[in-house]
C-alpha cells in the first residue's frame, strides 16, 4: 500500500471517529439536564470573595449543587454544608456561629433530591469542586456512587496545605477512609485524577482538572442541547469578577494565577462556543436560576 493510500485510509479513520463521537454526544444531548440546587446559605464579608470589597454588612450567600441527569447517569457536582450541622452545630466548630449555615431538615441534600424523584443510590459519580467544607460535605450519603476527585484534593483534604486548613473539615474526608485494617483505603470506589476525565465518554460532561481556588479545584463542561455550561465551583464567586478580572482575598485563592486563567478560559468559552456558567455562591446569580425541579437542558 502507497504512503498516500495510508494516509487516506488514517484520514477516514478520524472522520469516521469524529462522526460517531458528535452522534453519541448528539444522542446524550437529547436527554441530559441540569438541576439546580442550594444547601442553604453562608454569611460572610464580601471582601473575602471579591478582592476589595468591603467587609461589612456581610453578606449571605447561596450554596449551590448542581445534579445533572444524564442517559447514562446521574452525576451531582458537589454536596453542599454536610448534613449534620442540622442537627449538630459543634461539626463545624466555631465557624458555624459566623457563617450561620442554614439549618431547617428541608435543607438535607436527600430530601432535597427527592424533589425531582433521585435517591442516593441513583446517583453514579459525585465529582467535587474541591473538599471545602460547603462543597464536599455530603459526600458520604453516597456510598454506592464513584467519587471523581483531583488526587492533589484528596490529599489537602486529609493534610491540607498550611495557612488553607480551615474550611477542611477532617470529619469529611475521614469518612472516605475504608474500615480499620481494611487493605483497601477508601469505603466508595474512588477515582483519582490528575486531569480532565470525560465521565460518559461522549464528550457530554468533562471534568477539568483546574488548580486555582484549591489545590486541586475541577469544573466541568456539560454540554447541554442550548451551549456548554460551565460549573466553576469556587474558581468563580460573582459572575462580575469574571467580566472584570477580580480575584479573590488571597485566604481562598491558593493559585491567585489559576483563578485568574480560569476566568480567562471562561470568557474564552463564552465568546466562541456560547457557553454560560454557573457558580455556587453568586446571589444575584442564583436568584435568577432555575430552581429544581425546573431544569436547564
Ligand atoms: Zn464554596
Amino acid at each position: 500500500m502507497s504512503t498516500l493510500m495510508i494516509w487516506k485510509r488514517v484520514g477516514l479513520a478520524i472522520v469516521a471517529a469524529a462522526l460517531s463521537m458528535s452522534a453519541l454526544l448528539a444522542q446524550a444531548q437529547s436527554g441530559i439536564k441540569i438541576y439546580v440546587f442550594s444547601s442553604g446559605a453562608l454569611t460572610i464579608g464580601k471582601g473575602v470573595l471579591y478582592n476589595f470589597a468591603p467587609m461589612e454588612p456581610p453578606v449571605q450567600i447561596p450554596v449551590g449543587f448542581f445534579l445533572i441527569k444524564h442517559p447514562k447517569g446521574n452525576v451531582l457536582f458537589d454536596t453542599g454544608n454536610n448534613d449534620k450541622i442540622l442537627t449538630d452545630p459543634s461539626y463545624w466548630g466555631p465557624m458555624f456561629d459566623g457563617l450561620k449555615p442554614g439549618h431547617t431538615p428541608d435543607l438535607a441534600i436527600d430530601a432535597q433530591l427527592r424533589t425531582i424523584g433521585v435517591s442516593p443510590d441513583d446517583v453514579k459519580y459525585v465529582v467535587v469542586s474541591h473538599m471545602h467544607l460547603d462543597h464536599g460535605g455530603n459526600i458520604a450519603k453516597f456510598p454506592n456512587a464513584t467519587l471523581i476527585i483531583q488526587k492533589d484534593e484528596l490529599a489537602a483534604a486529609f493534610f491540607p496545605p498550611t495557612g488553607y486548613a480551615g474550611p477542611y473539615i477532617p470529619g469529611d474526608a475521614f469518612v472516605l477512609r475504608g474500615k480499620t485494617g481494611d487493605g483497601n483505603p477508601s469505603r466508595m470506589k474512588i477515582i483519582q485524577l490528575d486531569g480532565d476525565m470525560d465521565v460518559f465518554n461522549d464528550g457530554s460532561v468533562v471534568v477539568k482538572r483546574w488548580r486555582g481556588h484549591t489545590p486541586g479545584s475541577q469544573m466541568a463542561v456539560v454540554k447541554l442541547k442550548k451551549g456548554p455550561i460551565i460549573l466553576t465551583g469556587d474558581n468563580v464567586y460573582y459572575r462580575e469578577q469574571v467580566e472584570k478580572n477580580v480575584p479573590p482575598n488571597v485566604v481562598l485563592a491558593y493559585d491567585p494565577e489559576g483563578i485568574l486563567k480560569a476566568y480567562e478560559w471562561i470568557r474564552f468559552m463564552m465568546s466562541t462556543q456560547g457557553a454560560d456558567f454557573f457558580s455556587a455562591h453568586d446571589p444575584d446569580a442564583f436568584k435568577a436560576m432555575k430552581k429544581a425541579p425546573d431544569y436547564y437542558e
